[in-house]
């Protein structure tokens, strides 16, 4: 009895000798990332947030730490704030995506990278300066001006604060808090797509707007 017990845990041994595995040699190989990955660096762009702090009171962590003060432009159509503190600390971030969802001007993006590990908790902090800096290549998740235009951050180019709100640049710059702008003479204001949407950002062919 024993016996015919072992011959049938070898033969499942045999059957899954010569199958294909599922996982790869990581970091020589790599799976290929959904562009709705959830990545774990953000993406933020700072031409299009107004520091509302609205990402960081959504946040059931509280992780996101914004300090803001008065920059003292625009003062006749309203302050300007200038942000100072804009930290995220990873270490305790769950990638539940709430803070992209409650930002109301597309300034705020999940990140498409996963290989941010540090010797140190406190290096998974990432402050305002890194979030400036870093290659803006957003995650699709809960931006379906990007999905509807076939963006692949794992393929595509990085994009600007331009390409990537569900309204033109040119309403966001007019009508965003505290940056009200002079009007711009060319206005687009009718056509309220982003400038990509006629082709796809990777080159390939758009599944059309939202
Ligand atoms: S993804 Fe979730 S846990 Fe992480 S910073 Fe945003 S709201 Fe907080
Ligand atoms: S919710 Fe958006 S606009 Fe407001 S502070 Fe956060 S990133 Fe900036």
């Amino acid at each position: 009895m024993y016996g015919l017990q072992m011959v049938r845990g070898l033969l499942v041994t045999l059957k899954n000798l010569r199958r294909k595995p599922f996982t790869v040699q990581y970091p020589e190989e790599r799976l290929p990332q959904h562009p709705r990955f959830r990545g774990e660096e953000f993406v933020w762009y700072e031409e299009r947030c107004t520091g509302c702090a609205s990402c960081a009171k959504y946040c059931p962590l509280g992780i996101i730490k914004i300090v803001t003060s008065p920059s003292g432009a625009a003062l006749p159509q309203g302050e300007k704030y200038k942000l100072e503190v804009f930290d995220i600390d990873i270490s305790r971030c769950m990638f539940c995506g709430l803070c992209v969802e409650a930002c109301p001007y597309d300034a705020l993006f999940m990140g498409s990278g996963f290989e941010q590990s540090r010797y140190s908790r406190l290096g998974l902090v990432i402050p305002v300066k890194q979030l400036r800096e870093a290659e803006k290549r957003p995650s699709t998740w809960f931006r379906p001006q990007l999905e509807g235009t076939a963006y692949n951050p794992h393929q595509g180019q990085p994009l600007d604060w331009k390409q990537v709100g569900r309204e033109s640049w040119r309403w966001h710059q007019r009508e965003k808090a505290g940056m009200r702008l002079a009007p711009d003479s060319e206005g687009d204001e009718k056509s309220p797509q982003p400038p990509f949407a006629k082709g796809g950002l990777d080159g390939s062919s758009t599944g059309g707007a939202p």
